[in-house]
Formats: structure tokens, C-alpha cells, sequence
């Protein structure tokens, strides 16, 4: 493909970052999202330094620049608060990994890949209010069509439009699952949970059936929050609930979470859902990205991490014969195993206590740096020549 012009789909983490990788590349794009602008409210974000490095590769440091670096990533009991295991991140995952584990505002990031995109691909290169309705191979090109009728005509189409892909539906996406959890997402002030707030920190409470997670973001003022429980119906849509709704699906548990839920006050509750790793990522002049290609449970911290060297991959692979088949084959394993270990964080992470659970907290006490090499190292490998 020589010179390509590129219709992304979605300005989400993924199809920003593909924005900005494309034009490094020497590559234009314009960016379709469907929403009037980007989102200015929500919680949190961990970038853990597999993502990282690619944003510095991509010149996107600066986006980085007010986040958090929390020293280390602990994993304690639900009912005693003991610590089960404990990761060190801060300097020496930085020096280990060469670039840095980071939390921050998940707006604050989309709105700096937003700034970046526009300075690499041009002002207008992101297009608000415009929902894609299909693509389809129409000569030697694609047409992207819009839900007001309107059609836009490109040399190839990226699909990085979330879990409910309409470019990922060309590609034989398996049917959503609900996870049979649903989250509670919150924010508070940090100073108002001094036993948390220092040092700065990722603390996950393992306990059965349910799991809780917090970090710092905002330069540390505030902690992001984000409390599983099971359900086995999702909500209908996302709702507003108060404190008072999950101290009571947190009964028993230890002070230290249920007192930040109780200064928290607010959440946005909402369901789970991943999809089956779709069984092909391109099609053509088609391809997927993020979470339309692999949408995957949260529970290793890697849907946007993995949307983002997702991107640089790509991006990478365009301007060569066959591209999207080698993007496809560069990243496949890699996404596949992440997601098995996202899905296997259902029951993992919810263990009733008993002898499974000792055996688990054995194991969660051993792991160390070298574990975990194969995730934060640094994802990117040269992309492999498949055949036509
Ligand atoms: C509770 C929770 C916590 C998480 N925590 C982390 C974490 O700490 N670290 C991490 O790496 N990941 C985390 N994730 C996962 C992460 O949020 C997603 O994997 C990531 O946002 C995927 O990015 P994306 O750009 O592929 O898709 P999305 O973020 O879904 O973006 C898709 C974009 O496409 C737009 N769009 C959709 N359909 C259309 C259409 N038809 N036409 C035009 N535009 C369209 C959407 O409006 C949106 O802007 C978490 C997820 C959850 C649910």
C-alpha cells in the first residue's frame, strides 16, 4: 500500500494513538468518532511500561508528564489487610523496563493523544459526531458510511471503535459475554484516606467473590477506585449509586476498603464484558484494533496498553506489502495470551477462602520482577513477513 490515506474509526486510546503513529510513519489519516467530543469526566488509568515506552517512542512522553509513578503494586487480604505480595514499580521498574508504570486521569491522557494527533495528522484530522454505520471494499479502495447517509471513500479503514466494533462486525466478532460482574467506579480526595495515601501506591484486596483496586491519580490528590461484584444480570445502562449500596456487598470486609468507600460516596456502577479474540483482525483493506480486535476483562491492567502497541504495530506495518497481515501476525500471540490472563482474573481474583486460596496466595507471594518481563517488557517486535 504506497501512501495510504487511512480512515480510523474511533478516537478512543487505540485510534488516537494510531493517529499519531500513522503520521510517523509519513502516513494521513482522518480520525471518525461518534461522539460531539472527548470525554471530560471518569476515573483513572494504569499505563503500565510496555504502553509507556511505546507513547516515548512515539514522542508522547509529555502526555505522561502529570502522571502518577506509584512505587509499588500490592496485593492484600480481604478481611486482615495483610499483605499477600507486593511488585516494586516506581524507579526500579523504570530502570528494568526502561520507561515508567504510570496512573493518571484516562481523560487527561485522551486529551493529550487528542493534542498530539491533531499536530501530527493536521486540525481537522478528527471528526467529531460522525458514527460509522459498515464499511465495504468498493473498487480498489473502501467506503466508510455514516448514520446520516453520508459516505467518506479511503484507501484502507483501522476499526478502533471499542468492544462493539461496527468494522470489527465484518470480521466475524464472536457475541459479547457478560462477565457475570459488574464494577462500582469512584474517585476521592487522597487526604481524606490518610492510611492509603502514602506512599503512593497500587493495592488490590483479594476476597471472595469480589475484588477492589485503587491508585493514585492527579499528581496523587485523588485515588481512583474500582470495586467488582458479582451480578448475575449487568445493569441496564450505566447508573449512579451511593456509598451505602456497596458497604453493604463489601460486608465483613476489612476497614481500610470499606472506609474509602464510605468517603468516596459516589460511584458509576456498569457491567463487564469481554468478547472472544476475534478470529481475524483484517480482511483486505480492513483491519481492528484495541478493544474492537481483543475487547478483554480488566483484570490485568492491559486493554489500553494493548490498544496502544496495537497502534504502533500498525502503524508500522502499513506502508508495507501485506501490512495488515503482518500486523496481525506480530501481535496475535502476544494479545491472546494477555486476554487468557485477563479472563482467568475471574476466578483467580475471587477465590473463597480455603485451601485453593492459600495455594494461590503462595503463589502471588513468589512472583517477582522476572514474572512478569514477558508483559511489561517492551512489547513491540519487528513485524514477521507472512506469505500472500
Ligand atoms: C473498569 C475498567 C478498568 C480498566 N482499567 C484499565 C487499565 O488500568 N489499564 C489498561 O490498559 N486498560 C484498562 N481498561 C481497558 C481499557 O479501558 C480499554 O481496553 C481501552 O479503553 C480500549 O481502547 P480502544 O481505543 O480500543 O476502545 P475504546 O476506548 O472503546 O474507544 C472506542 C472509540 O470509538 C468510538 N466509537 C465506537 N463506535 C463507533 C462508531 N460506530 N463510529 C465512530 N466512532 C465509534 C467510541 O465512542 C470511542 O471513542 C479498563 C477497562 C475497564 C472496564
Amino acid at each position: 500500500m504506497a501512501s495510504p490515506r487511512i480512515a480510523v474509526i474511533g478516537a478512543g486510546i487505540g485510534g488516537l494513538t494510531t493517529a499519531v503513529a500513522l503520521a510517523r510513519e509519513g502516513v494521513r489519516c482522518t480520525v471518525f468518532e461518534r461522539e460531539a467530543a472527548l470525554p471530560v469526566a471518569g476515573g483513572g488509568i494504569q499505563l503500565s511500561p510496555n504502553a509507556t515506552a511505546v507513547l516515548h517512542r512515539l514522542g508522547l512522553a509529555a502526555a505522561l508528564t502529570g502522571a502518577v509513578r506509584p512505587v509499588a503494586r500490592e496485593l492484600r487480604r480481604w478481611r486482615d489487610n495483610e499483605v499477600i505480595g507486593r511488585l516494586e514499580l516506581g524507579r526500579a521498574a523504570e530502570i528494568r523496563y526502561g520507561a515508567p508504570y504510570c496512573t493518571m486521569r484516562r481523560a487527561a491522557l485522551c486529551r493529550a493523544l487528542f493534542d498530539a494527533a491533531r499536530r501530527a495528522q493536521g486540525d481537522d484530522a478528527i471528526r467529531f459526531r460522525r458514527r460509522c454505520a459498515g464499511v465495504e471494499h468498493r473498487g480498489d479502495g473502501v467506503v466508510v458510511r455514516f448514520d446520516d447517509g453520508s459516505e467518506q471513500r479511503a484507501d484502507a479503514v483501522i476499526g478502533a471503535d471499542g468492544i462493539n466494533s461496527v468494522v470489527g462486525a465484518r470480521l466475524r466478532a464472536g457475541p459479547v459475554r457478560y462477565s457475570g460482574h459488574s464494577v462500582y467506579r469512584a474517585v476521592c480526595p487522597a487526604d481524606r484516606v490518610p492510611w492509603l495515601s502514602v506512599p503512593q501506591r497500587v493495592v488490590v484486596w483479594l476476597g471472595p467473590g469480589r475484588h477492589c483496586v485503587t491508585y493514585p491519580i492527579d499528581g496523587g490528590r485523588t485515588l481512583n477506585l474500582v470495586a467488582t461484584v458479582p451480578e448475575p444480570m449487568p445493569p441496564r445502562a450505566i447508573r449512579e449509586v451511593s456509598g451505602s449500596e456497596l458497604l453493604a456487598a463489601y460486608a465483613g470486609w476489612h476497614p481500610a476498603v470499606r472506609g474509602l468507600f464510605a468517603v468516596a460516596g459516589r460511584f458509576d456502577h456498569h457491567g463487564l464484558f469481554d468478547r472472544p479474540v476475534l478470529p481475524a483482525w483484517q480482511r483486505g483493506r480492513v483491519a481492528v484494533l484495541g478493544d474492537a480486535a481483543h475487547p478483554m476483562l480488566p483484570f490485568a491492567a492491559q486493554g489500553a496498553a494493548q490498544a496502544i502497541e496495537d497502534a504502533e504495530a500498525l502503524a508500522r506495518c502499513v506502508p508495507e506489502p501485506d501490512g495488515f497481515a503482518r500486523y496481525e501476525a506480530a501481535r496475535r500471540a502476544r494479545v491472546e495470551r494477555i486476554a487468557a490472563l485477563a479472563r482467568d482474573g475471574l476466578r483467580d481474583h475471587h477465590l473463597a477462602d480455603g485451601a485453593e486460596q492459600r495455594l494461590r496466595d503462595d503463589r502471588l507471594a513468589r512472583v517477582g520482577p522476572a514474572d512478569l518481563d514477558w508483559l511489561y517488557q517492551d512489547g513491540h517486535r519487528p513485524a514477521a513477513r507472512v506469505a500472500r
